[in-house]
């Protein structure tokens, strides 16, 4: 490709008194021997693999050899511009494990050849929200292979990556690098799950077999939830949510879902229920569904904006709870993964070359069926 004087920034350590302030600016040289491969969104909906300068890790960061990183539906939201949260030129990938390749100054007890995985948000350590262990609420929260008005991060679909140190975990030899890269969507549905204040008995409505809807359905049986319910359009989701696990699935929405529900909770509604979609209906079936006093947990997010049944929410006084990202989930997933009691290896659709990532983008922007997680191998690692 013809790279001239662009210029791309490449995402460095935030410390307390510098958000911007934090990222360097690099020429973008003709390819060498410190160049890698990497999968670029250059413009819209193009993706190309080309050979961009490998980063240096900075004070307090690692440079991670990627060997696996998960392709997310936010990317392939962002991939035409939707979402706004793909700029181009972005590489973009934020699901990933790999092995550290190089320390920066200033990095404790970590070397050479660690296996690692990181949380997909930078987060600074030291406003108030991290200072109450709301990492995923920090102020200057930044996600890896994201590119916005605010900011620009390198992400992980690349041989390297860098990160600070404060988001990286260790990872049991026991977790193949292709499942530890689903440990990110694995803390979103364990950090969705603790939020729920759930007690082993209640009964659970989880609405949306994709990703997440999956995980957090797997997530709420290990707290000892027997009755789990998964609700979705998709046969296909539906069958995948049997392989791990789920005891019985809906293929309803609407009206026809609320009613289900009702019908098998003697009229009085789920003690619980966890929204993993994000569209108006699931909305509405979601808090139909769940009794008196109980609680609606948001995590799906599609549309911005959706109608809320105002009434019912408040006189049956149901409590709404939103979910975003991790907080100190890592450790707990990587848990329930070593000890089986999540299970994501049904949900890897395909493990690829990174070169084939164009091909697969396309194949997930086209929404074809039966396609669930795709796991690109950018890196040189085992
Ligand atoms: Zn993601
Ligand atoms: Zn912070």
């Amino acid at each position: 490709m013809e790279l001239g004087n662009f210029t791309i920034l490449q995402c460095s350590g935030i410390r307390e008194e510098e958000t911007r302030a934090g990222w360097s600016t690099k020429k973008w040289p003709h390819a060498n021997s410190n160049s890698m491969k990497a999968m670029l969104l250059s413009q819209y909906r193009h993706l190309e693999i080309a050979d961009l300068p490998t980063p240096t890790p900075g004070p307090g960061e690692l440079l991670v050899n990627v060997a696996a990183c998960g392709i997310c539906g936010s990317d392939v939201h962002g991939y035409d511009g939707s979402s706004g949260r793909r700029i181009p030129p972005i590489v973009m990938g934020h699901e990933a494990a790999g092995r550290v390749a190089a320390v920066g100054p200033q990095v404790h007890g970590w070397s050479e050849g660690d296996r690692v995985t990181f949380d997909s948000t930078i987060f600074c350590g030291t406003c108030t929200h991290c200072c109450r262990g709301e990492t995923n609420l920090c102020d200057r929260r930044q996600v890896l292979g994201v590119s916005c008005a605010d900011y620009r991060c390198a992400g992980a679909f690349a041989e390297y990556v860098t990160v600070p140190q404060r988001i990286v975990h260790r990872l049991p030899d026991s977790i193949p690098f292709a499942e530890a890269a689903m440990l990110e969507a694995v803390a979103v549905a364990v950090h969705a799950v603790s939020l729920c204040r759930v007690s082993p008995g209640d009964q659970v409505l989880v609405l949306g077999a994709g990703m997440i809807g999956l995980l957090c359905l797997q997530a709420v049986r290990a707290l000892g939830c027997t009755s789990v319910y998964i609700a979705d359009v998709d046969a296909s989701r539906l069958k995948l949510a049997k392989e791990v696990g789920a005891r019985e699935t809906l293929h309803a929405t609407g009206d026809e879902l609320i009613s289900e529900i009702l019908g098998r909770t003697n009229g009085a509604g789920v003690d619980l229920a966890i929204e993993a979609v994000g569209i108006e209906a699931t909305v509405r079936s979601a808090v139909h569904s769940v009794r008196k006093g109980g609680t609606v947990t948001l995590v799906g997010n599609i549309t911005p904006e959706v109608t809320l049944p105002l009434q019912r929410t408040v006189t049956r006084q149901i409590r709404l709870q939103g979910s975003c990202a991790s907080a100190g989930e890592y450790p707990q997933a990587i848990s329930l993964l070593t000890g089986g009691a999540i299970k994501v290896k049904p949900l890897i659709t395909a493990i690829v070359p990174l070169e084939d990532g164009p091909r697969w983008f396309e194949r997930l922007y086209s929404r074809e069926p039966n396609l669930m997680k795709v796991v690109l191998t950018p890196g040189t690692v085992s």
